[in-house]
């Protein structure tokens, strides 16, 4: 176990922190608030390498792992301009076809994806399924050598930025009529695909959108990977997910915890800063504890799916997930309270930054669904739902 850095990690980390450095909070809250696309930062991560660190270089990527990536978007976030469509793009649908994708698969999304000139976006939730997967109704029947997608998706990010989207539909077995999930590549402008931007209450450059898919005819080679394996497929994908969303979270509630330490040194209201009151003090000193903490996690998850380990990266991918969100509830939040008056100013970004890190409780996978899978899975309690 080796906790310190390699000197190639510690360099991407010192230039990406440069990047988001030149555009940082400012730039996000100001596209996002005018309905604009963080384009320039994306294309620019896109050209240094960054976006698709973790793709293998045979496919234009750097050929380093999601450990890396993780680094990425951690340090973007810590800079205040976090890109969301990292966690979908190369991190799910990326691996998903360096992993399981055909040759030609391959060839095709994999240079463009790890460029960032294209983005592929992930569709699994539905309106009616939710945190449930089973319920999937979005079903893909064989006709010849074409496929035919019918079914709705909800709350999908970035799909207006796509050439894509990777969705989650399910087929039936030609032998029990059993219905098995199966991942297809579904470009934006394909007959019979529509979408709808949902009015959300965040302020977020991504925006979220509602899919409509009604006898989408796709290609036989539209089908990423093998049609009886998705299941481990998808997962090798969502473990990827998870751990982004943590680094998202810690690079965020660093973010949050930078501005109120400086704040807190500066402020005097009384004879001495507000930092030396233990009242304020102690519980930064805790979000920091509680900050290095999911971030020791995320980075264990990052390395064990690295290593090829996909169970043990699964169990703690999911609690990484888990204590990022937590903690950047917890930093954000309490950074707030120590900024006072100016932590609900634009100036500082935080009390819209209080609403995105609280979505990571919720997606992309919820506190409660991740209770259930430790509970089940690591305690190895009864399946309670
Ligand atoms: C900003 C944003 C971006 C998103 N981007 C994407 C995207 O790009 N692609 C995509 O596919 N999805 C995306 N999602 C969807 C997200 O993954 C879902 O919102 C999330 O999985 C929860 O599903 P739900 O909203 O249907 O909640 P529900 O499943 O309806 O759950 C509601 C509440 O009930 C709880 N609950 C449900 N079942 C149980 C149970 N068995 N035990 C205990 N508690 C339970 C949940 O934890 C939750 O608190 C996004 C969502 C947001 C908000």
């Amino acid at each position: 176990m080796d906790f310190t850095e390699t000197d190639e990690q510690r360099a991407l980390r010192a230039a990406v922190a440069d990047l988001g450095g030149r555009y940082g909070h400012g730039y996000y809250a100001s596209q996002a608030r005018g309905g604009g696309r963080l384009n320039e930062l994306w294309q620019e991560a896109g050209k240094l390498g960054f976006i698709g660190v973790n793709l293998p270089e045979r496919y234009g990527g750097g050929g380093a792992g999601l450990y890396e990536l993780a680094i990425v978007l951690e340090e973007l976030a810590a800079a205040g301009c976090g890109l969301l469509m990292m966690v979908v793009s190369p991190a799910i649908c990326g691996t998903i076809i360096a992993r399981f994708g055909t040759d030609e698969q391959k060839q095709n999304w994999l240079p463009k994806i790890a460029s960032g000139s294209s983005i592929m976006a992930f569709g699994i939730t539905e309106p009616d399924a939710g945190s449930n997967s089973h319920r999937l109704t979005t079903t893909a029947a064989r006709d010849g050598d074409t496929w035919v997608l019918n079914g709705r998706k909800i709350y999908i990010s970035g799909v207006d930025q796509a050439e894509a989207v990777l969705i989650v539909g399910r087929t039936a077995d030609a032998k029990t009529g059993k219905l098995r999930p199966a991942l297809f590549a579904v470009p934006t402008g394909t007959p019979g695909f529509s979408y709808r931007p949902i009015d959300m209450d965040i302020v977020m450059p991504e925006k979220q959108f509602l899919l409509f898919l009604d006898d989408v005819r796709l290609p036989a080679d539209a089908l990423i990977g093998d049609e009886g394996a998705a299941l481990l497929q998808l997962f090798a994908g969502l473990n990827p997910e998870r751990v982004m969303a943590a680094a998202m979270a810690v690079g965020s509630g660093r973010f949050a915890l930078d501005k109120a330490i400086s704040y807190a040194r500066e402020r005097t209201v009384w004879d001495v800063p507000i930092g030396a009151h233990q009242g304020l003090a102690h519980p930064l000193a805790q979000v920091k504890i509680e900050l290095e903490l999911a971030r020791l996690m995320m980075q264990k998850a990052a390395t064990l799916y690295d290593q090829g380990d996909d169970v043990a990266a699964g169990e703690a991918a999911n609690m990484a997930k888990y204590a990022a969100a937590e903690a950047s509830i917890r930093t954000v939040d309490q950074a707030i309270q120590a900024l006072g008056g100016s932590a609900m100013t634009q100036e500082f970004g935080l009390a819209s930054m209080l609403a995105n890190v609280r979505t990571t409780r919720i997606a992309p996978v919820s506190r409660e669904m991740i209770l259930n899978y430790v509970a089940q899975h690591s305690l190895g309690l009864p399946k309670s739902y």
